[in-house]
């Protein structure tokens, strides 16, 4: 029996007669752009999140690019963000012409180090983007207190952090605004792309609404340079269906994350934590090993599927050279990138799949000394 990183076919089978009525309803309606399901997911998943308003997008990468819009980013500005995440967060900076300034993560939570912020922080320093990676929020209190003392503007991104908490409240309404994305493999995924922006601020939602749609304040009215960055009909539809199943799964996933933790405790693998503060969503389990590449070739082995998220920093892809940061500049980021794998994760993962992979992980732990 094999045990893949990631099976989105289990999960759509057991909704299918659902999300294929709604996605019916949707074509008979013919609203295939924005239109009624997507207005209602939009107030459907900013409640969820405690936060007021939602612009729904096409992508994650575009409600990062939109809310650093909103928040005023332009060329000759720096947005304070990690290397160690997905190249959407540093895409969407430089998509408004403005630089990347990298601070390192903290070697416990793998988010943005509050500590390191200041340092960083220089005259055209705009905004603050910290990212809630593999499903646990960044340290958003010290964040958002740096921010205000200096007067910038905190836009999360929560592209891998759907319904997880910091102090009780929800990642999506910590910061000034909040970036999702639905790519499919994302703890809530479309049946295609999506993404969405929450906020509070009535100012950023006008200005978002009509970033993706053209910049039309009225029809054929280009008030603002825009784009087409609008939400699908049968993506709004099929969101609000799993919406309601979303606590459901992650707390499938936290069952899961604790039946690794309670089995490898004693592994020598590192393993992820939780801030005491704070509820993770497992988007990733991460572990942490300094025989990556053997760990990963006896669990193939074993017919278990893993992942590496993310084998190199931003900070060192070719794309971003230009930036001139070199190895050595962020420790933290770039030794996390040597030694991390990804387990399988998804809630539909059964307890005996689960212990498959730790008893694999038990029988070969001495031949490789994790
Ligand atoms: C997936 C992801 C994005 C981009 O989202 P898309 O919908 O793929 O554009 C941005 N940031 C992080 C951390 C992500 O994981």
């Amino acid at each position: 029996m094999s045990v893949p990183l990631v099976d989105l076919k289990q999960q759509y089978l057991a909704i299918k007669d659902e999300i294929l009525a709604a996605v019916a309803n949707v074509f008979e309606s013919t609203q295939f752009v924005l239109g009624n399901e997507v207005a209602a997911f939009e107030e459907e998943f900013a409640s969820y999140c405690g936060a007021r308003y939602g612009i729904a997008v096409n992508t994650g990468t575009s409600a990062l690019h939109l809310a650093l819009l909103a928040a005023g980013v332009g060329p000759e500005d720096e947005v304070i963000t990690v290397p160690f995440t997905f190249v959407a967060t540093t895409a969407a900076i430089v998509y408004c012409g403005a630089r990347p300034v990298f601070v390192d993560i903290d070697p416990i939570t793998y988010t943005m180090d509050p500590k390191l912020i200041e340092a960083a922080i220089t005259p055209r320093t705009k905004a603050i983007l910290p990212v809630h990676l593999y499903g646990h929020p960044a340290d958003m209190h010290p964040i958002l207190e740096i921010a205000r003392r200096h007067g910038l503007t905190v836009i999360e991104d929560a592209a891998q952090a759907h319904g997880a908490r910091y102090a009780g409240t929800p990642c999506g309404s910590l910061g000034d605004l909040a970036c999702f994305s639905f790519y499919p493999g994302k703890n809530l995924g479309a049946y295609g792309e999506g993404g969405i922006v929450t906020t509070n601020n009535p100012e950023f939602v006008r200005t978002i609404r009509m970033l993706r749609d053209w910049g039309a304040e009225t029809k054929y009215n280009h008030v603002l340079k825009g784009f087409n960055y609008r939400m699908e009909g049968v993506q709004g539809a099929i969101l609000r269906v799993k919406l309601r199943y979303l606590e459901q799964w992650t707390e499938a996933r936290g069952a899961v994350a604790s039946q690794y933790r309670a089995c490898l405790a004693d592994c020598g693998l590192t393993l992820p934590t939780e801030a005491p503060n704070a509820r993770h969503v497992f988007h990733v389990f991460p572990v942490l090993t300094r025989q990556r590449g053997e760990f990963m070739q006896a669990l193939k082995e074993r017919g278990i599927q893993t992942g590496i998220h993310y084998p190199i920093p931003v900070h060192l892809f070719p794309a971003y050279l230009d930036l001139n940061y070199k190895r050595g500049d962020f420790p933290v980021s770039e030794c996390i990138a040597a030694q991390e794998v990804s387990l399988p994760m998804f809630p539909e993962l059964t307890t005996a799949q689960v212990a498959q992979v730790t008893e694999a992980i038990l029988e070969t732990q001495n031949v490789y000394q994790y």
